[in-house]
């Protein structure tokens, strides 16, 4: 027991400090969590990433996956894993500043600043990293950021690190946003507007055009996120900043290489002085350890079959253009999030639905995340789809949806 000896803690107005165990509160508010269904756990999964994953020894249908490429197993991407791991050792044993930067490493960089069109790009830890450092590099206390309230958790977490004056303004709400520009453009030094490009649990693509115009009207800086778009959006895979049209204009994109690309780390791509100032000024990009060879090497092949292969996008497309069809002539009285991605949401009226919803679904042989609150503000089935799923599977998985939603009787 942990015993007080020091007389500054020891006045008598101050509680016994000695006599409560200062752990207590992480049970309470525990079970607080429990009550409102809130509470998370994790799953094994005990076989190679693809359309079918097994978890608890049974083969499941697989949409809960960031893998939209079906990447993660593809042989060949697993092989320049294997060969890099072989040659430059398992960690890169230092951060990049340090003896931590390989040739790979460049290697990476270069091909990201080809795909991106941008003159160069950083690899971080994980796209989560990229987007903390980042936000806190180029913002301070001086400064504004204006941010989409439905941002993903990155976004959210680098502007408060930054600690520069944050404001949300209404999701893809441009009306808002010039309000909220001219209201407070003038009070600050710097400003930055942040925004997903496809929203990671809605699966809607924000107006990036518009965005990108009142970003130069006000002075701005523009920072995109383009983590559920990369590889998959645009002719070459660019993201939506192709798909828009946008590929030289002025702005920042950052980026993970866990989804499309299959493997684990993020990005930063932009001018060459951008990146030059984070390699100086970033703090979640110095002090830390250079990716692995492995990870490296195996989004650097990835990204050569994503520009080579654009087959594999038509795949998804269609494959989504198929579920939606299909949903809205059998099912039309789902409530589907708007979505312009591969991601597709059934809304659910509350987190204990949406749980009951997702054990059903893999009873049927389907896995399918149920996502609640706090992630989102209200509950929902979450499917994500690959290029890699056949036409069957995408029947079996409305069949299924079809059979459980009309015997629960929700909409
Ligand atoms: C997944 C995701 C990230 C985090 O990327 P990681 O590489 O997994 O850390 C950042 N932003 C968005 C929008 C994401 O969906």
């Amino acid at each position: 027991m942990f015993i007080n000896t020091s007389t500054h803690f020891n006045r008598s107005r101050v509680p016994k400090l000695t006599q409560f165990n200062p752990y207590d509160w992480i049970d309470r508010s525990l079970a607080t969590i429990e009550r409102a269904n809130w509470s998370r756990s994790t799953q094994v999964i005990t076989s190679l990433p693809g359309t079918e994953v097994t978890i608890d020894g049974r083969v499941l249908l697989n949409f809960g996956s960031n893998d939209y490429l079906g990447l993660a197993g593809d042989d060949r991407v697993i092989q320049a894993a294997i060969q890099a791991t072989q040659a430059f050792g398992t960690g890169a044993t230092g951060s990049r500043l340090m003896s931590g930067h390989k040739q790979i490493h460049q290697d990476l960089e270069l091909a990201i600043a080809m795909l991106k069109g941008t003159e160069a790009a950083l690899v971080f830890s994980s796209g989560y990293l990229a987007n903390l450092g980042t936000i806190a590099a180029l913002v301070g206390k001086n400064d504004l950021i204006l941010s989409d309230r439905l941002n993903h958790s990155s976004l959210k977490n680098g502007a408060l690190l930054s600690g520069a004056k944050t404001i949300e303004y209404q999701h893809c709400d441009m009306v808002d946003l010039r309000h909220q520009l001219q209201l407070n453009r003038g009070n600050y030094r710097r400003c930055l507007i942040i925004t997903d490009t496809v929203f990671s649990m809605d699966g809607d693509i924000c107006p990036l055009a518009e965005i990108q115009e009142l970003s130069i009207e006000y002075s701005s800086m523009l920072l995109v996120d383009e983590a559920h778009a990369t590889g998959i959006f645009g002719a070459t895979g660019a993201g939506i900043v192709e798909a828009e049209n946008l590929v030289g204009k002025p702005l920042i994109e950052v980026g993970t290489l866990s989804k499309a690309i299959g493997s684990l780390g993020g990005y930063v791509a932009g001018s060459a002085s951008l990146i030059d100032f984070l390699r100086n000024r970033c703090a979640s990009w110095i002090y830390t350890t250079g990716l692995s060879p492995g990870d490296t090497a195996a989004a650097l092949r990835s990204i050569e079959i994503i520009t080579t292969t654009p087959q594999l996008r038509q795949q998804l497309w269609q494959n989504v253009e198929y579920l939606k069809q299909r949903l809205s002539q059998q099912l039309p009285q789902l409530r589907l999030i708007p979505s312009a991605s591969s991601i597709i949401c059934i809304e659910l009226p509350d987190a204990r639905t949406a749980m009951s919803i997702g054990s059903k679904l893999k009873q049927a042989g389907i896995f399918a995340p149920a996502i609640r609150p706090p992630t989102v503000p209200t509950s929902r089935i979450r499917l994500s789809l690959m290029a890699t799923h056949q036409q069957s599977q995408l029947a079996q998985l409305v069949n299924a949806i079809k059979l459980i939603f009309s015997a629960a009787e929700v909409s």
